[in-house]
């Protein structure tokens, strides 16, 4: 039964898809599969782990909506040489390469079986932008405009897109994403000498400007063409993080810049990894944990109304590893605490560390009418009570006689000292 195979069965299974459209001799079917045998450039589709062709992810590509999607890497090889990537041009390992018909019929296979419900596309640059891009919107028109598919697409734009290609892949996708890996030209070319910040920016720039007009039109009534949603589930970005000398800081000033135009809908952070085979090998590996500070400040600005010039950073620009940026920024406001719950308004429940935007709601709207006592009654209503206690009163009383519980993560940057170094095959930052 194929709806029991484990992900591994499925992709073969997904991968035996693109031998229709083999190359070599039509008709020989292979005795060890049952199926016609896959065209040499994915002869080695096995044999590159994480950097293989396909993958099945299950995501979170809005707020509140599960999905499984398809990853398909339309191809690892690339004739860029990114000091920090995997798929640089030096780097010895298999390549492969999808054209966009089998990217389709692959895409397609998964759908009909039920293993996924959206796509979403990557790839190298072989050769010339442009023939990426080229190859990049024949497989969406043809899912769109010739099997009629509805769902979410989620695509990357190559670098030095033309203008036209920028407009049309945009009018395919449900999203758009372009790495701009560094937040300036400077460091950029530190780690990629071939890539040009300029011509990134004015790529995102340019797709950016598309999907703000796209949700303009909506938001004046103009119905979704579903076929061609233009981008409005909005673009994101990528910074690779720590592998340039570039602060917490200034990537959040990037950030926020970016954010302020419209169209972006949210910025990926990846931290450095050294990989095998690359220029960085031998560098640090930058702490996980500030990648996700730099999520946890990012998710400030974005979801709880906080200024990019609120966030404390220590002396270096970086957001301090061992408490996370909502803490740090109460610590550093004593005057706005204790917070009174029973009369606190949504604004000032919400700069609490422990409270969301949701629970700040909830204690708003039910605070009148239900019995609040104390903290079990808070944890009922969503408040994180090892967090908030030190920062709240019910009723004019303390809730915790400490002033402040500090949330430690599940590891201090103190223990990231002295592990050895670890080399890797692939970075996550790889795949947005
Ligand atoms: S980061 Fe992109 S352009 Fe640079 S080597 Fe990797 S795949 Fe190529």
């Amino acid at each position: 039964m194929e709806r029991n195979l484990g992900l591994e069965q499925k992709l073969e299974l997904l991968m035996s898809l693109a031998a229709d459209d083999r190359e070599g001799s039509p008709g020989m079917v292979s005795p060890a599969t049952g199926s016609a045998p896959l065209p040499p450039r994915l002869r080695h589709a096995n044999e590159v782990g994480a950097l293989r062709p396909l993958n099945i992810r299950n995501l979170r590509p809005l707020p509140g909506m599960k999905m499984s999607l398809l990853r398909v890497l339309m191809t690892n090889a690339c004739t860029f040489n990114c000091h920090y990537c995997p798929m640089r041009r030096d780097r010895s390992m298999p390549r492969t390469l999808l054209k966009p018909e089998e990217l389709v019929r692959i895409f397609l296979g998964a759908l009909s079986r039920g293993w996924c419900e959206g796509l979403f596309v990557t790839t190298g640059i072989p050769g010339r932008p442009v023939k990426v891009m080229d190859d990049l919107i024949h497989a969406l028109a043809l899912l769109r405009e010739r099997h009629d598919f509805k769902g979410y697409i989620h695509v990357k734009i190559v670098p030095g897109a033309e203008t036209a290609q920028i407009e049309r892949i945009t009018s395919l996708a449900s999203r758009v994403s372009l790495n701009l890996e560094a937040p300036c030209g400077e460091s950029l070319s530190r780690i990629a000498p071939e890539k040009n910040f300029a011509t990134s920016l004015a790529t995102l720039e340019h797709a950016r400007a598309l999907v703000v007009r796209e949700r303009e039109a909506e938001s004046y009534g103009r119905p979704r063409d579903r076929l061609h949603p233009g981008g409005t589930s909005g673009m994101t970005m990528q910074f690779v993080v720590g592998a340039t000398p570039d602060s917490d800081r200034t990537l959040i000033e990037r950030t926020t810049e970016l954010y302020a135009r419209g169209g972006i809908h949210h910025a990926h952070f990846a931290a450095f990894r050294p990989i095998r085979d690359t220029p960085l090998e031998n560098a640090r590996a930058t702490p996980a944990l500030r990648e996700h500070r730099l999520y946890q400040a990012d998710y400030l600005l974005r979801q709880y109304g906080f200024g990019a010039e609120e966030l404390v950073y220590d002396d270096a620009g970086n957001l301090p590893l061992s408490t996370e940026p909502k803490v740090a920024w109460a610590l550093s406001h004593p005057e706005r605490f204790p917070v009174e719950v029973k009369t606190a308004s949504r604004s000032a429940l919400v700069r609490v560390p422990g409270i969301g935007p949701a629970t700040a709601r909830r204690i708003v709207m039910e605070r009148n009418s239900v019995i609040l006592r104390g903290l079990g009654d808070l944890r009922r209503l969503g408040v994180v009570a090892a967090r908030a206690a030190g920062f709240l009163t019910l009723n004019g009383r303390r809730l915790q006689t400490l002033r402040w519980a500090e949330q430690l993560g599940f590891w201090t940057a103190d223990e990231e000292a002295g592990v050895p170094q670890v080399v890797y095959e692939v970075s996550p930052g790889t795949f947005r």
